[in-house]
């Protein structure tokens, strides 16, 4: 098991601490998580430098040299609209980490809130939000691009044209950006994961191959949550899980592969 998608109290919608989610892990036998706390440069956004990396990395290093190895534990963070704050993120990434996510969570000042909801249609919110993807994806400067469709969350629903999502697919390949299944949907009572299947055949279809696995757990009890079906969807669908460590894309092991007998 893996988890790759954690906030904790460096967030500011989180008050979970590592060492408590390590002791949770260990328990669920989850073999690897990584920490990815929000950075948000929106003004708009309630976290709206909120960040603090040197304070993150003091916390991290401590926490790490206090763990034994039965869990592996990785350094990473979730940047909002990576597009619009290319200098940040590259200051960021001098830091040591293993995984950088890229999100759009705002579409300038619109975020699919209640009020934005009620003014927009969902095909008219997700014609903008396409754009916003694709514009981040072209940008990169991240490994992963986390809740393809973010917007479903709220709107519960999905609306895309097959040749905006092939456009942001073959950007992501030709960027070696990988996809996130993104499990924190299926919480709030959504029957999909973020993406679901139908998106990710597309992704395979158009040469996507692999995929990691977050919960986006803002809590200790929701590490590792759905990571079986999520699992199942990747095995499912055709592609391959992966783990992010130092930036560098490996390949998870194939479980079912049995070494042969005169090993
Ligand atoms: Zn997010
Ligand atoms: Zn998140």
């Amino acid at each position: 098991m893996t988890d790759q998608h954690i906030h904790t109290a460096f967030s500011c919608d989180s008050e979970a601490k590592m060492e408590d989610y390590i002791l949770e892990a260990k328990k669920k036998g989850i073999e690897t998580i990584c920490f990815t706390d929000h950075v948000d440069m929106n003004p708009d956004d309630y976290g709206y430098g909120y960040y603090d990396a040197e304070a993150f990395w003091e916390r991290f290093r401590a926490v790490k040299n206090k763990a034994d190895d039965s869990v592996e534990v990785l350094a990473g963070f979730e940047f909002g609209e990576p597009h619009l704050y290319q200098e940040r993120l590259a200051e960021l990434s001098n830091y040591p980490y293993d995984l950088i996510i890229g999100s759009i969570h705002w579409i300038g000042e619109l975020f699919p809130c209640q009020q934005v909801r009620e003014k927009y249609s969902a095909k008219e919110f997700y014609t903008m939000y396409w754009q916003e993807v694709l514009k981040t994806v072209q940008a990169g400067g991240f490994d992963v691009l986390g809740h393809i469709d973010f917007p479903k969350r709220y709107y519960g629903e999905i609306y895309y044209t097959e040749a905006v999502i092939k456009e942001i697919f073959s950007t992501l390949l030709e960027k070696e950006i990988v996809l996130e299944i993104n499990t924190s949907s299926l919480r709030k009572g959504h029957e999909q994961t973020m993406p679901g299947k139908e998106l990710l055949e597309i992704y395979r279809e158009n040469g996507g191959k692999y995929v990691t696995i977050g919960s986006d757990a803002h809590i200790v009890e929701d590490i590792g949550a759905d990571d079986r079906s999520a699992k199942q969807l990747v095995e499912d669908v055709g592609l391959q899980e992966v783990v992010y460590r130092q930036r560098k894309r490996v390949t998870l092991a194939n479980p079912t592969i049995r070494l042969p007998d005169d090993f």
